[in-house]
């Protein structure tokens, strides 16, 4: 199938890293913070540093079942213990152990420091409190050292970290109940558009479902901030004008789709040179050309296309990053790989592209064809994609064969064959 939408090299329009850069500059941290409790940290950004104020493990013990002992090293790895006690996790034996005595240890049961060895169990014999071991003893053998996980006063997490399971883990082994973290900002959009209708209502020949706003509202899901939607407005600047006033007072970011580019029926970045300010409104990629960025006070503000797959293309690239800012976060590359093209692609010089692509391992080497149809109307072709092939300005073909550079959209994506 034919691409439907053949765009000529603009020479106003930014690159790409121009446009994040500018991005990045313009979106400031909300320094904003609040305590939540430790369950409700998860997704959260850490707005300090965690430094720990204690060993963890904060005892020696036993990374075994079996026995702590007291040993004197024996040239013929013969020992006899004297068993002693015991100790299990949560009930330790206070006593001094003496030269070839023994106790009975669990695992995570605190190991006397006069015992120099943990023997486990499957390797000692034991009879009325006598245990015999007839194998090498190493000293200090399947013993845990305090600190040896972290150390006390070791910063443990670093502020701007996004709080995943692991780090709650963490968190409640250094016993930290409440966590300071960003507050949430908020985060709104609006469909623009005369053909749009909801959802919930019947649709008539040349009229569009609105499909944006829950794209929208999907792609925001995985952020920490709260979203608010101000519905579809109707293609004329005043409409637009005043929603973008409401909207920009009440939000730290909005996004707009539609209407942003050079017809008759697109004001939303006249709008914007209004009553806010226009950072840029043309960036050298494919899909996503006209994309109007700027501030409105000190609301930061994204008019992204119209088009679905645009949508999506342009949140990923830009959006997301002014979101990781303003939420705390630093700005990371996405993790790229070498694929062969399993087909000819084709472009045109001057712009960057972004096809959605399907990628697959086959023995341990990476293949990559485009998924479907490209045109930025078909949303159809990005269900079916687990990457983006990124091609840069100067490229206008590669043959089968040749490698791309391919960005995975997540690396539990099922490409495996
Ligand atoms: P525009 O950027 O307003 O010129 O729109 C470009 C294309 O995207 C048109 O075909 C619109 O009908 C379509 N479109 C715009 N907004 C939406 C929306 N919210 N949901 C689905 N399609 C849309
Ligand atoms: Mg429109």
């Amino acid at each position: 199938m034919k691409d439907s939408c053949f765009n000529e090299f603009d020479p106003s329009a930014i690159n790409v890293d121009k446009a994040i850069s500018k991005i990045l500059f313009a979106s400031k941290i909300k320094n904003r913070v609040e305590s939540v409790p430790l369950k409700k940290a998860y997704g959260r950004i850490l707005a300090k540093s965690i430094k720990s104020n204690k060993n963890i493990p904060n005892y020696k013990n036993s990374a075994m079942d079996g026995y702590a002992v007291n040993f004197i090293k024996q040239k013929n790895n013969k020992y006899i213990f004297d068993c002693v006690g015991e100790s299990f996790a949560g009930h330790p034996y206070r006593k001094k152990i003496k030269k070839n005595q023994a106790i009975k240890v669990m695992t995570g049961g605190m190991v006397p420091n006069s015992c120099n060895a943990v023997v486990m169990k499957e390797l000692a014999k034991e009879d009325n409190d006598r245990i015999t071991v007839n194998s090498i003893i190493v000293e200090n053998q399947n013993i845990r050292f305090p600190g040896e996980d972290i150390l006390k006063n070791q910063v443990v997490l670093l502020k701007g970290k996004e709080i995943d399971e692991v780090d709650i883990g963490i968190l409640a082994s250094l016993g930290q109940s409440n966590i300071l973290v960003y507050s949430k900002p908020l985060i709104g959009y609006f469909s623009t558009g005369d053909e749009l209708v909801s959802v919930t209502q019947k649709i008539k020949k040349s009229q569009v479902y609105d499909s944006n706003r829950y794209l929208l509202h999907g792609l925001l899901q995985k952020y920490p901030i709260n979203i608010k939607d101000y519905g579809v407005v109707k293609d004329n600047l005043v409409s637009v004008e005043k929603k973008l006033e409401k909207a920009s007072n009440e939000c730290d970011l909005l996004i707009t789709t539609g209407g942003v580019s050079v017809g008759d029926a697109d004001f939303v970045k006249n709008a914007l040179d209004k009553i806010g300010k226009v950072d840029f409104w043309k960036i050298a990629v494919k899909p996503g050309r006209p994309l109007a960025f700027g501030k409105i006070k000190k609301c930061l503000f994204f008019g992204l296309p119209g088009n679905p797959v645009s949508v999506v293309v342009t949140f990923n690239l830009f959006v997301q990053t002014a979101i990781r800012k303003i939420t705390g976060q630093e700005y990371k590359n996405e993790l790229s790989l070498d694929a062969k093209l399993e087909s000819e692609i084709n472009k045109r010089k001057g712009r960057k592209e972004f096809k959605r692509g399907i990628l697959r391992n086959k023995n341990g080497k990476f293949f990559v064809k485009t998924a479907g149809a490209q045109g930025s109307n078909i949303l159809s072709s990005l269900k079916d994609a687990n990457c983006y092939i990124e091609l840069d300005e100067n490229i206008n073909k590669i043959k089968k064969g040749g490698f791309v550079k391919v960005i995975p959209f997540s690396v539990s994506s099922e490409y495996y064959e």
